[in-house]
């Protein structure tokens, strides 16, 4: 079977005119805060309307984009922020500047729907001093998520195992852009924790099987903006649509009765 080449060719489908719409569609993660939209941001959100969105949830990565998920979840009523600290952005910051970050955590969860992206990345990190750093930031996070009763959003890279054993204590769990094993995917699932797959489902043989295989009452769908487009280029939340389409056609099921579950499974993790 060639299933990338279908895939393509169903990825394309989604952006015909002659497909029925899709309604109630969430994003359950990006970052339309980065520069990469700041030219025209208002058009990328009419755009994500017009594809049949109703909410997308915006996280933070470092203090700057917290701030602004915070700014745009304050400012539109169909967006909400999770505030994190990327195990990404660790090696730019400083110890004083961690203990600010942990504080904005901390002050402005309220206004937050879960903590995270937060987590640890073996792909970029190969250094056993390095990933002492991730761990021992991202426990810190795991702790906050507990304490504040809020959903943690984990970002793991090559790390997905490693980052469940760090979890298990926790009820509210949510592994974005998930890209490890099936046995860690069905691990995390029958602890009750979620399986975000991003747009690149659409270009990954991998993500598809993970797709085939994920309990559709644990699955969330995102696009990762401004990476990871289904389509080449800048990715943006409306083409949330087309990983929407293929996960229905992998599943046997109607593109609009995914976007209806994951969009339920969505508000039901982050409360929204
Ligand atoms: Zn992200």
């Amino acid at each position: 079977m060639t299933a990338l080449s279908d895939t393509k060719k169903n990825c394309r489908g989604g952006i015909s005119s002659t497909d029925a719409s899709l309604q109630g569609v969430i994003d359950s993660h990006c970052h339309l805060d980065f520069k990469q939209f700041n030219k025209d941001r208002d058009a990328v959100l009419d755009r994500a309307k017009e594809a049949g969105l109703i909410h997308m949830i915006n996280s933070g990565v470092d203090y700057s984009t917290n701030a602004k998920s915070l700014e745009l979840a304050r400012k539109y009523d169909f967006m909400s922020a999770t505030l994190g600290l990327s195990p990404n952005t660790l090696e730019s910051i400083k110890e004083p500047e961690l203990e600010m970050l942990f504080k904005q955590i901390e002050e402005n969860a309220g206004q937050a729907v879960g903590i995270g992206e937060a987590g640890l990345d073996y792909y970029h990190c190969k250094d056993a001093p390095g990933r002492q750093a991730q761990a021992k930031v991202f426990k810190k996070v795991i702790e906050m998520a507990r304490t504040l009763g809020k959903p943690l959003v984990i970002h793991s890279r090559d790390a997905e195992q490693p980052a469940l054993e760090m979890v298990k204590h926790l009820d509210k769990v949510v592994f974005h852009c998930y890209s490890g094993s099936i046995a860690t995917m069905k691990e995390a699932i029958d602890r009750g924790f979620y399986i975000s797959l991003a747009t690149n489902t659409c270009r990954s043989p991998h993500h598809q099987i993970l797709a085939r295989n994920v309990s559709l009452d644990r699955l969330l769908v995102e696009t990762d903006s401004p990476f990871l487009s289904p389509r080449g280029g800048r990715n943006e939340p409306s083409m949330v649509i087309d990983s929407v389409r293929l996960i229905a056609r992998i599943r046997g099921l109607e593109p609009q009765e995914i976007a209806r579950i994951t969009a339920e499974n969505t508000k039901r993790i982050y409360n929204i």
